[in-house]
């Protein structure tokens, strides 16, 4: 070998310190993409999210601290539009949430569109934060437009007060481990779940779990809805905390209904 050969290996192996042995620039921690498996705690954390999921570190994220002094009052906001039919108990543990899946029919009128209700579920601590503090459980109803794909979440944060009777018409079978389901012929009605005033804030985000994708309209509603501390317990022994750091406004206005 000579000295050229040997020059030009040394110079190789410097490079590969500081870049070119990266898989694609996908590495972190040692593991690749295909093998990033995305948690709420540890290597991959939230704040690693968007080192696999690039929209993890877009500009327009959820969840977001709603300071109340800054949301700006809009009379032109209409009156939530629901029309929630009952349904069969269908539960599922995903392994990041607890997600009761709706059958089709029940939907969010939204600007002339019939948004379809596809799911449910449910984060402990709550997501969104009110003047920085998080609410102990927060339910996401996650309604999607068939045409565009786009959606529309209405966020409900719990409080710790009397037992919430639609959660009781299945927490007491609720999937505590990963792909573990729960199915009943019992009926509910996610009407049930409303408070009962609909006031909300609404702002442009995105989903709050990888992908991250900035293609949701939020409904957060004001009023918060009643759990036993039990209840509440009992599923943050199953979800531990798997809720997302608040994100950044960037710019974004927070706007409220009246
Ligand atoms: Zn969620």
């Amino acid at each position: 070998m000579n000295k050229i050969h040997i020059l030009t290996l040394i110079l190789f192996s410097t490079m590969c310190l500081f870049n070119a042995c990266k898989n694609d620039d996908d590495d972190m921690a040692g593991l690749s993409c295909e093998e990033y498996h995305w948690e709420y705690t540890g290597e991959e954390a939230p704040d690693t999210w968007n080192t696999c999921f690039l929209d993890c570190g877009g500009q327009d994220q959820s969840p977001v601290n709603i300071n109340v002094s800054d949301t700006s009052p809009d009379a032109g906001l209409t009156t939530l539009e629901l029309d929630y039919k009952d349904v069969p108990i269908e539960v599922l543990n995903n392994g990041h949430t607890i997600e009761f899946e709706h059958e089709a029919g029940s939907t969010f009128r939204l600007n002339g569109v019939d948004y379809n209700l596809l799911q449910f579920h449910f984060h402990t601590l709550s997501e969104h934060t009110v003047n920085g503090n998080h609410f102990p459980m927060e339910v996401h109803l996650v309604h999607q437009d068939p045409a565009t794909g786009n959606l529309a979440v209405i966020g409900i944060f719990f409080e710790e007060g009397n037992e919430n009777a639609f959660l009781a018409s299945f927490d007491d079978d609720l999937p505590t481990a990963a792909d573990e389901h729960y199915s009943s012929e019992d009926l509910v009605n996610a009407t049930d779940l409303l408070p009962s005033d609909l006031g909300y804030y609404t702002y442009d985000g995105s989903l709050t779990t990888p992908p991250c994708s900035e293609v949701v309209t939020w409904f957060v509603l004001k009023m918060p809805i009643e759990a036993s501390a039990s209840q509440i317990q009992q599923m943050h022994d199953i979800l531990h905390d798997n809720y997302r750091p608040v994100q950044d406004l960037n710019g974004r206005v927070i706007r409220e209904s009246i």
